[in-house]
């Protein structure tokens, strides 16, 4: 087997979309960030690359980059689980995140994560907290969200 960890962190601000997995979460604020800023793709895909041994997302799709400006991340999660050639076995995530809360959207998220990787559902776990008002995340400035995989060696 093959592991691989990935960690994502970007600010909420007004005027920006909330994406988690591909899927908008109604809020007053969302990701800032050169692509839409969905932190959970990215977390996911650096785990997938971290357990192919292929350096990290920011090498294939640097934020530099002016044609990935606004980028939709579903690209990213696609090529990723191409990347994986059905070698997953599981992926399991957490979100912090002080609001909203993210209950209700957690099956959608997973759902939408799984086709976009091109595996099953059943392989996700999708898990949010709070940072219990602690630093930018707990204060609503910032969220972050952390993936580990298993791949088939
Ligand atoms: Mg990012």
């Amino acid at each position: 087997m093959r592991i691989g960890l990935g960690k994502d962190l970007h600010a909420l601000v007004p005027g920006r979309r909330l994406v988690l997995g591909g899927v908008t979460i109604p809020s007053d604020r969302g990701e800032k960030g050169h692509s839409d800023g969905d932190v959970l793709i990215h977390a996911v895909a650096d785990a997938i690359l971290g357990a192919l041994g292929m350096d990290d997302i920011g090498h294939i799709w640097p934020d530099t980059d002016p044609r990935l400006e606004g980028m939709d991340s579903a690209v990213i999660a696609k090529e990723a689980g191409k990347l994986a050639e059905g070698r997953i076995q599981n992926i399991d995530t957490i979100i912090t995140l002080e609001h909203p809360k993210l209950e209700g959207y957690r099956g959608a998220i997973r759902d939408n994560l799984a086709s976009l990787l091109g595996i099953p559902a059943s392989k996700i776990n999708i898990k949010a907290k709070t940072a219990e008002g602690f630093g930018p995340v707990g204060r609503g400035e910032a969220i972050e969200a952390e993936a580990i995989v298993l791949l088939d060696d």
